[in-house]
Protein backbone atom coordinates (compact mmCIF):
# COMPACT_ATOMS: atom_id res chain seq x y z
CA UNK A 1 0.00 0.00 0.00
CA UNK A 2 3.05 2.38 0.86
CA UNK A 3 6.06 1.99 -1.03
CA UNK A 4 9.14 4.05 -0.53
CA UNK A 5 12.05 3.10 -2.92
CA UNK A 6 15.44 3.88 -2.74
CA UNK A 7 14.63 7.18 -0.97
CA UNK A 8 17.27 10.10 0.35
CA UNK A 9 16.99 13.37 1.76
CA UNK A 10 19.20 15.62 2.96
CA UNK A 11 19.10 18.87 5.61
CA UNK A 12 22.40 20.25 4.20
CA UNK A 13 24.99 18.56 4.82
CA UNK A 14 23.16 15.86 6.90
CA UNK A 15 22.15 12.86 4.98
CA UNK A 16 19.42 12.28 6.80
CA UNK A 17 17.33 9.28 5.14
CA UNK A 18 20.06 7.14 3.04
CA UNK A 19 18.76 4.79 0.24
CA UNK A 20 15.62 4.01 2.20
CA UNK A 21 13.32 0.69 0.63
CA UNK A 22 10.18 0.14 2.72
CA UNK A 23 6.52 -1.54 1.73
CA UNK A 24 3.96 -1.33 3.68
CA UNK A 25 1.18 -3.93 2.99
CA UNK A 26 -2.25 -3.45 3.83
CA UNK A 27 -3.27 -3.91 7.28
CA UNK A 28 0.21 -3.49 8.41
CA UNK A 29 1.17 -2.34 11.55
CA UNK A 30 5.02 -1.44 11.47
CA UNK A 31 6.12 0.08 14.20
CA UNK A 32 9.53 1.93 13.57
CA UNK A 33 12.09 2.93 16.70
CA UNK A 34 15.61 3.91 16.80
CA UNK A 35 18.16 6.32 18.16
CA UNK A 36 16.88 10.10 18.48
CA UNK A 37 17.90 12.38 15.27
CA UNK A 38 17.74 8.53 13.23
CA UNK A 39 15.10 10.06 11.37
CA UNK A 40 12.79 8.34 12.02
CA UNK A 41 10.16 11.57 12.44
CA UNK A 42 11.41 13.19 8.52
CA UNK A 43 10.92 8.77 7.17
CA UNK A 44 6.66 9.97 8.35
CA UNK A 45 7.05 13.26 7.30
CA UNK A 46 8.25 12.67 3.68
CA UNK A 47 5.29 10.13 3.04
CA UNK A 48 2.88 12.32 3.09
CA UNK A 49 5.06 15.24 1.52
CA UNK A 50 5.27 17.43 4.50
CA UNK A 51 8.99 16.85 3.70
CA UNK A 52 10.20 17.02 0.11
CA UNK A 53 13.13 14.02 -0.62
CA UNK A 54 15.66 14.52 -3.03
CA UNK A 55 16.02 11.20 -4.72
CA UNK A 56 14.03 8.05 -4.89
CA UNK A 57 10.16 7.63 -5.48
CA UNK A 58 7.24 7.19 -2.91
CA UNK A 59 3.61 5.74 -3.61
CA UNK A 60 0.32 5.52 -1.61
CA UNK A 61 -1.95 3.15 -3.11
CA UNK A 62 0.34 2.87 -6.34
CA UNK A 63 -0.11 6.84 -6.88
CA UNK A 64 2.94 8.87 -6.22
CA UNK A 65 2.31 12.33 -4.33
CA UNK A 66 2.51 15.33 -6.45
CA UNK A 67 4.83 17.94 -4.24
CA UNK A 68 2.11 20.71 -4.73
CA UNK A 69 -1.45 21.95 -5.85
CA UNK A 70 -4.54 20.76 -5.02
CA UNK A 71 -4.15 17.36 -5.96
CA UNK A 72 -1.82 17.42 -2.92
CA UNK A 73 -4.27 17.82 -0.29
CA UNK A 74 -6.78 15.00 -1.68
CA UNK A 75 -3.54 12.59 -1.85
CA UNK A 76 -2.55 13.78 1.52
CA UNK A 77 -5.61 13.16 3.02
CA UNK A 78 -4.94 9.36 2.29
CA UNK A 79 -1.95 9.37 4.98
CA UNK A 80 -4.10 10.38 8.05
CA UNK A 81 -0.90 11.72 10.58
CA UNK A 82 -1.12 12.83 14.45
CA UNK A 83 1.99 13.92 15.89
CA UNK A 84 3.20 14.40 19.21
CA UNK A 85 1.94 17.29 19.88
CA UNK A 86 -2.06 17.09 19.17
CA UNK A 87 -2.09 20.58 16.53
CA UNK A 88 -5.92 20.86 17.45
CA UNK A 89 -7.31 24.05 15.98
CA UNK A 90 -7.36 26.01 19.78
CA UNK A 91 -10.32 28.08 18.53
CA UNK A 92 -12.58 25.36 17.22
CA UNK A 93 -14.79 23.05 18.95
CA UNK A 94 -13.64 19.41 19.53
CA UNK A 95 -16.15 18.94 16.78
CA UNK A 96 -15.43 21.69 14.68
CA UNK A 97 -11.75 20.19 14.33
CA UNK A 98 -12.95 16.87 13.24
CA UNK A 99 -15.44 18.00 10.47
CA UNK A 100 -12.80 20.53 8.93
CA UNK A 101 -11.17 18.45 6.92
CA UNK A 102 -14.07 16.36 5.78
CA UNK A 103 -15.76 20.15 4.59
CA UNK A 104 -13.14 21.60 3.16
CA UNK A 105 -11.03 18.46 0.88
CA UNK A 106 -13.78 15.73 0.70
CA UNK A 107 -16.10 18.86 0.22
CA UNK A 108 -19.15 16.43 2.43
CA UNK A 109 -22.00 18.33 3.26
CA UNK A 110 -22.17 20.08 7.39
CA UNK A 111 -25.08 17.36 8.41
CA UNK A 112 -22.72 14.63 7.35
CA UNK A 113 -19.69 15.81 8.46
CA UNK A 114 -20.87 16.27 11.91
CA UNK A 115 -22.44 13.27 12.15
CA UNK A 116 -19.53 11.35 11.18
CA UNK A 117 -17.64 13.59 13.46
CA UNK A 118 -19.48 12.81 16.38
CA UNK A 119 -19.40 8.83 15.72
CA UNK A 120 -15.70 9.04 15.58
CA UNK A 121 -15.62 11.16 19.13
CA UNK A 122 -17.33 7.98 20.29
CA UNK A 123 -15.46 5.68 18.54
CA UNK A 124 -12.46 6.85 20.44
CA UNK A 125 -14.67 7.68 23.70
CA UNK A 126 -14.56 11.67 23.97
CA UNK A 127 -18.63 11.81 22.32
CA UNK A 128 -19.16 14.07 25.74
CA UNK A 129 -16.49 16.52 24.65
CA UNK A 130 -17.62 17.54 21.40
CA UNK A 131 -18.91 21.24 22.12
CA UNK A 132 -15.48 21.82 24.60
CA UNK A 133 -12.60 24.04 22.78
CA UNK A 134 -9.25 21.89 23.03
CA UNK A 135 -7.17 23.34 26.19
CA UNK A 136 -10.48 22.48 28.26
CA UNK A 137 -8.82 18.63 27.39
CA UNK A 138 -6.89 16.31 29.02
CA UNK A 139 -3.69 15.36 26.83
CA UNK A 140 -5.32 11.91 26.32
CA UNK A 141 -8.40 13.17 25.23
CA UNK A 142 -6.89 16.03 22.88
CA UNK A 143 -4.58 13.32 21.29
CA UNK A 144 -7.87 10.96 21.30
CA UNK A 145 -9.82 13.88 19.32
CA UNK A 146 -6.15 14.12 17.08
CA UNK A 147 -7.08 10.49 16.14
CA UNK A 148 -10.60 11.28 15.57
CA UNK A 149 -9.42 14.09 12.66
CA UNK A 150 -7.18 11.94 11.08
CA UNK A 151 -9.95 9.08 10.84
CA UNK A 152 -12.23 11.41 9.48
CA UNK A 153 -10.79 11.60 5.95
CA UNK A 154 -10.98 7.98 5.71
CA UNK A 155 -7.33 7.80 5.53
CA UNK A 156 -5.59 4.48 3.44
CA UNK A 157 -2.65 4.84 6.15
CA UNK A 158 -2.48 6.31 9.98
CA UNK A 159 1.11 7.75 10.71
CA UNK A 160 1.86 7.83 14.44
CA UNK A 161 5.33 10.06 15.51
CA UNK A 162 5.61 9.55 19.11
CA UNK A 163 1.66 10.17 19.85
CA UNK A 164 1.86 8.93 23.53
CA UNK A 165 5.72 10.98 24.50
CA UNK A 166 3.64 14.00 25.10
CA UNK A 167 1.44 12.70 28.00
CA UNK A 168 1.60 12.29 30.85
CA UNK A 169 1.90 8.83 32.07
CA UNK A 170 -1.49 7.68 33.31
CA UNK A 171 -3.08 8.57 29.93
CA UNK A 172 -0.49 6.72 27.64
CA UNK A 173 -2.95 4.03 28.00
CA UNK A 174 -6.21 5.03 26.81
CA UNK A 175 -4.54 6.65 23.51
CA UNK A 176 -2.61 3.13 22.82
CA UNK A 177 -6.13 1.37 23.40
CA UNK A 178 -7.34 3.38 20.74
CA UNK A 179 -4.62 2.39 18.48
CA UNK A 180 -4.43 -0.83 19.58
CA UNK A 181 -8.38 -0.98 18.39
CA UNK A 182 -8.02 0.60 14.89
CA UNK A 183 -4.69 -2.01 14.78
CA UNK A 184 -6.86 -4.77 15.07
CA UNK A 185 -9.71 -3.60 12.81
CA UNK A 186 -7.23 -3.52 9.80
CA UNK A 187 -5.70 0.03 9.78
CA UNK A 188 -2.75 0.18 8.24
CA UNK A 189 -0.10 2.01 10.25
CA UNK A 190 3.40 3.49 10.77
CA UNK A 191 3.51 4.27 14.50
CA UNK A 192 7.02 6.00 15.60
CA UNK A 193 7.00 5.53 19.83
CA UNK A 194 8.96 4.21 22.31
CA UNK A 195 6.22 2.13 23.88
CA UNK A 196 7.86 -1.51 23.33
CA UNK A 197 4.51 -2.97 24.83
CA UNK A 198 2.73 -1.55 21.82
CA UNK A 199 5.83 -2.82 19.41
CA UNK A 200 5.19 -6.54 20.76
CA UNK A 201 1.55 -6.61 20.94
CA UNK A 202 0.36 -4.65 18.11
CA UNK A 203 3.39 -4.43 15.61
CA UNK A 204 3.23 -6.94 12.61
CA UNK A 205 7.12 -5.58 11.98
CA UNK A 206 9.42 -3.94 13.82
CA UNK A 207 11.66 -1.53 11.91
CA UNK A 208 15.11 -0.23 13.00
CA UNK A 209 16.92 2.83 12.29
CA UNK A 210 19.85 4.82 12.78
CA UNK A 211 22.21 7.15 11.02
CA UNK A 212 19.16 7.54 8.32
CA UNK A 213 19.06 4.17 7.24
CA UNK A 214 17.21 1.10 8.45
CA UNK A 215 19.42 -1.00 9.51
CA UNK A 216 17.20 -4.08 10.33
CA UNK A 217 13.45 -5.48 10.28
CA UNK A 218 11.92 -8.19 11.67
CA UNK A 219 8.95 -9.25 13.88
CA UNK A 220 8.77 -8.30 17.11
CA UNK A 221 9.55 -11.55 18.48
CA UNK A 222 12.58 -11.83 16.55
CA UNK A 223 13.51 -8.40 17.29
CA UNK A 224 13.33 -8.08 20.71
CA UNK A 225 14.47 -11.67 21.51
CA UNK A 226 17.45 -11.89 18.86
CA UNK A 227 18.59 -8.53 17.27
CA UNK A 228 20.97 -9.23 14.56
CA UNK A 229 23.19 -5.74 14.69
CA UNK A 230 25.18 -4.69 16.87
CA UNK A 231 23.58 -0.99 16.55
CA UNK A 232 20.05 -2.56 17.52
CA UNK A 233 21.43 -4.33 20.54
CA UNK A 234 22.89 -1.27 21.78
CA UNK A 235 19.94 0.32 22.00
CA UNK A 236 17.54 -2.41 23.51
CA UNK A 237 20.09 -2.71 26.39
CA UNK A 238 19.78 0.71 27.31
CA UNK A 239 15.90 0.75 26.70
CA UNK A 240 14.34 -2.51 28.22
P1 LIG B 1 13.70 11.78 17.75
O1 LIG B 1 13.68 10.39 18.30
O2 LIG B 1 14.51 12.70 18.60
O3 LIG B 1 12.36 12.33 17.44
P2 LIG B 1 14.07 11.25 14.91
O4 LIG B 1 14.58 9.88 14.68
O5 LIG B 1 12.63 11.51 14.73
O6 LIG B 1 14.53 11.72 16.37
P3 LIG B 1 14.41 13.33 12.95
O7 LIG B 1 13.55 14.32 13.64
O8 LIG B 1 13.86 12.67 11.75
O9 LIG B 1 14.90 12.22 13.96
O10 LIG B 1 15.75 14.06 12.60
C1 LIG B 1 16.83 13.43 11.95
C2 LIG B 1 17.97 14.40 11.83
O11 LIG B 1 17.60 15.47 10.97
C3 LIG B 1 18.38 15.04 13.15
O12 LIG B 1 19.79 15.14 13.17
C4 LIG B 1 17.73 16.40 13.09
O13 LIG B 1 18.47 17.34 13.83
C5 LIG B 1 17.75 16.72 11.61
N1 LIG B 1 16.62 17.56 11.20
C6 LIG B 1 15.31 17.28 11.34
N2 LIG B 1 14.52 18.23 10.81
C7 LIG B 1 15.37 19.15 10.31
C8 LIG B 1 15.18 20.39 9.61
N3 LIG B 1 13.95 20.86 9.32
N4 LIG B 1 16.28 21.08 9.25
C9 LIG B 1 17.51 20.61 9.51
N5 LIG B 1 17.76 19.45 10.15
C10 LIG B 1 16.71 18.73 10.55
MG1 LIG C 1 11.14 12.27 15.93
Amino acid sequence: LVVLSNVNKHFGALHVLQDIDLSIARGEVVVVIGPSGSGKSTLCRTINRLETIDSGTITVDGKELPSEGRELARLRADVGMVFQSFNLFAHKTVLQNVMLGQLKVRKTDQAAAAEKAKSLLDRVGVGSQADKYPAQLSGGQQQRVAIARALAMDPKVMLFDEPTSALDPEMINEVLEVMQQLAREGMTMVVVTHEMGFARSAANRVVFMADGKIVEQATPEQFFSNPKSDRAKDFLSKIL
